[in-house]
């Protein structure tokens, strides 16, 4: 599932991007502890294979793409979320090494990570990703517990004198926000596709259950109001779907479409919180013990409008595409 959209050169299956956001889905509907890990490996991968040197990439791709090793993407820190190009951490060139000093944060992946792809600041208005092998001296990971995800590693990322060569640039010197901006839009699609799968299972729980459950002398589909609520959660889990398949379609074409992406990861990710919740109010008193699986996703759902840019961020940004005019400066 890992390797489905790359290059079958370095290990993958050659699918297109529809395709394995497809597959994806369906992983992500069991359990997103074992999706995330994938999602953070497939856009890794991606980054590595458009623009790692060759020695990074031989290394690192094909273990990533067989799920036997793991990558970790970071540019936000203590005071950089979603003003991306703030970042602060910064490597210093040192005659053929960089010198890496500052913090990551919410990094995912971070403790179980193989190679770790840093965004730098390496001058004024220039970011850089720079690949740091796990291990290197300097560096230190410490996990972030969270509401949701445990199995799945969120974490710090402190650096301090940490030296690797220049040889372990990733793309060319100060191209880590453009870089950033394709590594966007494919983790936004998964996002996207984050939110409708906790939707879709939510969906499937609530059918079942308002099948089972009688209330008033009959079975609770048969209210108004609840039917009401099952047919808003699966034509909002379709039109999520239908947005981010689009966004996936225009990736295996060439075409950038971060509008598409940015649409797809806001409305996705929001119709997760909305379907959840209403699966949790449709299981009624059940819906908030351990013993019925739509708490889990109540509270997997509501992670999802944050990472890879909020849903204030992506309004944004479609806003600013379509106008021209800057939104954030
Ligand atoms: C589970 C998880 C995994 C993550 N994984 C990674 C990872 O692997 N790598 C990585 O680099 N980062 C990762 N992140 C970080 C994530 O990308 C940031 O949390 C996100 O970009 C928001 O940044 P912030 O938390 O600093 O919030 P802030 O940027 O401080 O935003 C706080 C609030 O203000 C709003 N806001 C900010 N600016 C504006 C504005 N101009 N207009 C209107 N509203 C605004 C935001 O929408 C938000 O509601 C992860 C986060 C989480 C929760």
């Amino acid at each position: 599932m890992v390797c489905a959209p790359h290059p079958e050169e370095f290990g993958g299956l050659g699918m297109d991007w529809v395709t394995h956001l497809l597959l994806w889905e369906e992983v992500a509907v069991v359990s997103l502890d074992l999706a995330m890990p994938a999602l953070i490996n497939v856009v890794g991968a991606d980054l590595l294979i458009n623009n790692a040197p060759e020695h990074i990439r031989d290394e690192y791709v094909p273990g990533l793409l067989s799920g036997e090793k793991f990558i970790a993407v970071g540019i936000s820190e203590p005071d950089v979320g979603s003003d991306v190009a703030a970042v602060k951490t910064r490597a210093v060139r040192d005659g053929n090494d960089w010198v890496l000093n500052g913090e990551k944060t919410w990094i995912s992946n971070g403790e179980h990570m193989d190679l770790f792809v840093c965004t730098c600041k390496t001058g004024e208005g220039e970011l850089t990703h720079i690949a740091i092998p796990a291990g290197t001296p300097g560096m230190e990971v410490r996990g972030i517990p969270k509401m949701a995800l445990n199995s799945q590693s969120t974490s710090q990322i402190f650096l301090a004198d940490v030296r690797v060569p220049i040889a372990n640039t990733v793309g060319s010197i100060g191209d880590g926000l453009k870089n950033t901006l394709v590594t966007f839009e494919r983790a936004r699609c998964h996002m996207a596709a984050w939110g409708y799968s906790l939707g879709r299972r939510a969906l499937e729980e609530s059918i079942k259950y308002s099948q089972e459950r009688t209330q008033h002398g009959k079975q609770i589909a048969g209210h108004q109001l609840i039917a009401e609520k099952i047919a808003t959660m699966a034509t909002q889990i379709d039109a999520a779907r239908l947005l981010t398949l689009r966004a996936g379609d225009m990736i295996d074409k060439g075409i950038r479409c971060d509008v598409e992406c940015s649409m797809a990861k806001w409305y996705g990710t929001e119709i997760g919180v909305n379907t959840t919740r209403q699966a949790v109010q449709i299981h009624g008193g059940n819906g908030v013990t351990k013993e019925f699986v739509v708490e889990r996703l109540a509270r997997e759902a509501i992670i999802g409008p944050i990472p890879d840019g909020t849903t204030e961020i992506q309004k944004l940004l479609i806003a600013r595409m379509l106008t021209g005019v800057q939104a954030f400066r």
